[in-house]
């Protein structure tokens, strides 16, 4: 390794080679866990990344040892220039995906396929229509569904990000292991997360061992099949036997896997977060704009990176208000 890549190593030994770009803070979803109630300000269009300035600073972490590029948002679909943003970052020597809430996939299709875009990320909290609408406020489930099926005809990896909350859609974790018989799917369900104006509350939250024993009271012990963590894990992954697709948890909150953590978040206004949970940023467009080096702002950012979820190592921490509500949005940080 050369002596530039250790930028992005930090005092933990992890290396951050994963980076997750936030396109645009805008949605054309509500889903109330991600978007407050009473919206959000947004950064003014001129503070936000360009396509070119996108690339440019994907390409100095690429230099330094990103070999995964992750484009989220917002919803990341909605950018006018997203055909031009991933071509150029088609160039870059990395994987690249995308996080989406699909609905615009079937106009996008071509796009990701020409960027050799392979492995999608689709957010679906219910199979349920009309439960659609209470959690996104938006009509748009079957427009979700089609283009989910769209991606599987055109066989895109495809991985269903399913938010559980009490009262909301813990009734349909089998739903969805069930959906995997058939569909070559990767179902991923992740324990809802404190963010600025989400109203979280812990007593809301479906935990992993929840999650679990709804599995275990279903399935015979040895239908479930515990499968090989990938490296640098986020989800733990499951699978039923004979089932053609899999499942898997984030548990961020009860079970977190800041160990392996190598992810390093770009903000849609060229701001850099090196946990979802930590408070501070480290502005690099500003720099960029004056025609300064990013290198030492990525290693700064990257050395003050805290063991565990941005310092607070008890679930009980996370009780405290004060200790995240400070943060942004999630739909300002980019998932
Ligand atoms: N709009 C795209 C989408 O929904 O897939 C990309 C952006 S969204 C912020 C990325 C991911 O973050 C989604 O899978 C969403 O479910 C997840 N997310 C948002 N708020 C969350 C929260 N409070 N807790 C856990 N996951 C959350
Ligand atoms: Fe939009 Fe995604 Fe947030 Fe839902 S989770 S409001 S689709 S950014």
């Amino acid at each position: 390794m050369t002596a530039s890549k250790t930028i992005l190593m930090d005092d933990f030994g992890r290396k951050h080679n994963y980076l997750r770009i936030s396109l645009l803070e805008k949605c054309n979803l509500r889903c109330t866990y991600c978007m407050p109630a009473d919206g959000i300000v947004l950064s003014p269009k001129a503070s936000l990344m360009t396509a070119d300035e996108i690339f440019a600073i994907a390409q100095t972490f690429v230099e330094n040892g990103v070999h995964k590029i992750r484009l989220t948002g917002g919803e990341p679909l909605l950018r006018k220039d997203f055909r031009e943003i991933v071509s150029k970052l088609s160039t870059l020597n990395t994987s690249l995906s995308i996080t989406t809430n699909g609905i615009l996939i079937d106009r996008h299709i071509d796009v990701l396929k020409e960027a050799n875009i392979k492995k999608i990320n689709l957010s679906l909290d219910t199979l349920v229509s009309s439960k659609f609408h209470s959690i996104t406020l938006r009509n748009q489930f079957e427009k979700v569904i089609d283009n989910l099926h769209l991606l599987l005809n055109h066989d895109f990896e495809v991985k269903v990000n399913v938010v559980l909350m009490k009262g909301f859609n813990e009734n349909e974790i089998i739903d969805f292991v069930q959906l995997t018989k058939f569909l070559p799917l990767s179902i991923r369900f992740i324990e809802f997360m404190p963010f600025a104006g989400n109203e979280w509350d812990r007593s809301k939250m479906v935990s992993q061992s929840e999650i679990l024993l709804q599995v275990e009271e279903t399935f015979a012990s040895d239908e479930i099949i515990k499968l090989d963590d990938e490296k640098n894990f986020t989800a733990r992954t499951y699978e039923i036997k004979g089932f053609q697709g899999n499942f898997g948890i984030i548990s961020s909150i009860t079970n977190p896997f800041c160990d392996g953590c190598n992810r390093i978040r770009l903000t849609a206004n060229g701001k850099i977060k090196n946990c979802l949970f930590s408070n501070s940023e480290t502005d690099l467009l500003t720099a960029f704009r004056k025609g300064e080096s990013i290198t030492n702002l990525i290693s700064e950012s990257i050395k003050n990176k805290k063991k565990v979820r941005a310092g607070m190592v008890t679930i009980s921490e996370m009780d405290d208000p004060a200790l995240h509500f400070d943060n942004r949005s999630m739909i300002a940080i980019g998932g």
